[in-house]
């Protein structure tokens, strides 16, 4: 056994959503030292909106960035408030269902508002920007992180949060002796866009479409495509993703030369929808410059850590966005790794154990959450083997289908870590 440290050095790689909480809620315990490197030259995030979940809004107060959260969120207005989204028909906008997250429904933000509301919390000289991660090493219980700069790190524990693309998870895969995994095109690509509510307002009451459509978040259903509308900014703005899935490749490529997303044209985008309604046509007509992203998620990883180097987020268990959930996991891995360091006996303890239980604890989840957010997208597109276009069938089956995910028990989690790491009584 290490003789007791009374500082651990947590180096974090990758300042995305994931990397950045973690940072947060690590700055404010004295026995923990955190650096976190980020490759780009600042934090920054997409124009687009992500929406949270019941848990990943219990997760974001956990890591007690719940204040700065609310201040920029969005939640619809009553008497709708519970609804995460009303279920639609896409050629006509006929009423399928609801499904219904009490006490939160659709909780969404800004992506970039979001990340500048975390980082503005981030004290001077946590974050080192312009250091991109290449490789990994461990002599015996220190880890070095090498940038491509020629410069490099040494930590107690490594945490790689560079997202779905990660420099780190062929180190910890190969470590584990298992087959390495890379990101892999799901076959489906998405149309993304913001509207100024008010403008896509006129445009409905020009076109006699109900305004309703705008009040509250709505997904319009077909075969092989869908699409999803959530408010963003206090609700100036209509978060747009309109999915589109060719299936006839059971093994999809994606060019390795060609950008995962690029700037696409209206015609485009309007030529993919063109069997479907008013409802959805008006919709893509407020857009005139959509840009198209080709979706790729990860197989689900037979292990997160090994030895003092861990993955979290989207360099873990990178998914299809169908259940709104992939930021929620990283929040959540954030959440339980945090809980697990800010206590001061991790220092007393080997802190690869502490990684291990985190591992065994969040990666069946996470897995689960992964293979769901598949399933969820060959639900929304008629391709779910069993309910197809049955109307009645997939309005029951929406209706509670999320209701594991968002009412997960993370503090069943922590006391389970605390149970494996022989932690469970109080300090
Ligand atoms: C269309 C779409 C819609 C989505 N909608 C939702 C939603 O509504 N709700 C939801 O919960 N999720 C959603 N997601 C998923 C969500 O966007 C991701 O799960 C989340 O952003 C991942 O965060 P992350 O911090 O793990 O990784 P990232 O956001 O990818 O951040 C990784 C960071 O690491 C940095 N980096 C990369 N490589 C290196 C390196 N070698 N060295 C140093 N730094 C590095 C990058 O610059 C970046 O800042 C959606 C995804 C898509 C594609």
């Amino acid at each position: 056994m290490n003789s007791p440290k009374s500082v651990l050095q947590v180096a974090i790689v990758g300042g995305g959503i994931a990397g950045v909480a973690l940072a947060l809620d690590l700055h404010r315990h004295q026995h923990l030292d955190v650096q976190l490197f980020e490759a780009a030259p600042a934090f920054g995030e997409v124009g687009a909106g992500v929406s949270f979940g019941a848990n990943a809004v219990r997760a974001i107060e956990g890591l007690g960035i719940g204040k700065p959260y609310e201040q920029i969120a969005d939640r619809t207005a009553q008497p709708w408030q519970d609804i995460w989204f009303e279920w639609r028909r896409g050629v006509d906008a006929g009423y399928l269902g609801a499904s219904i997250a009490e006490g939160v429904g659709q909780s969404s933000v800004h992506r970039a508002d979001f990340l500048d509301a975390l980082a503005s919390q981030l004290p001077e000289g946590i974050a080192v920007f312009g250091k991109r991660a290449v490789s990994v090493d461990e002599t015996g219980d220190r880890v070095s992180v090498q940038f491509t700069d020629g410069t490099h790190h040494q930590c107690d524990l490594l945490i790689a949060a560079d997202g779905i693309k990660s420099s780190i998870r062929d180190y910890v895969l190969q470590g584990l002796g298992q087959p390495l995994v890379a990101p892999r095109f799901s076959g489906t690509c998405a149309y993304r866009g913001m509207i100024d509510s008010s403008q896509l307002r006129d445009a409905y009451r020009a076109a006699g479409v109900d305004e309703h459509l705008i009040n509250v978040p709505q997904m319009y259903l077909g075969l092989d495509a869908h699409i999803l509308t959530f408010p963003v900014k206090q609700g100036r703005l209509i978060n747009v993703v309109a999915f589109v899935s060719d299936r006839t490749d059971a093994n999809p490529v994606w060019p390795a030369d060609k950008p995962w997303v690029k700037n696409t044209t209206q015609a485009e985008m309007l030529e993919a929808f063109s069997e479907w309604g008013d409802a959805v046509r008006v919709l893509l007509e407020c857009i005139p410059n959509p840009t198209l992203w080709a979706l790729h998620e990860l197989d689900e990883l037979s292990g997160y850590v090994h030895g003092r180097v861990g993955l979290i987020g989207d360099a873990a268990h990178a998914m299809l966005p169908h259940q709104g959930a992939g930021a929620g996991q990283g929040l959540e891995d954030a959440w339980l790794l945090a809980r697990l360091l800010a206590d001061p006996r991790v220092l007393q303890r080997d802190a690869k154990q502490v990684l291990e239980v985190y591992d065994a604890i969040r990666r069946p989840r996470a897995c689960r959450v992964q293979r769901t957010s598949w399933e969820a997208g060959e639900l929304y597109e008629f391709r779910d083997a069993k309910v197809a276009d049955q109307e009645p069938l997939l309005s029951t089956t929406l209706a509670s289908r999320f209701d594991w995910l968002w009412n997960h028990d993370m503090q069943a989690d922590l006391a389970e870590a605390h149970t494996r790491l022989g932690w469970a009584q109080a300090v």
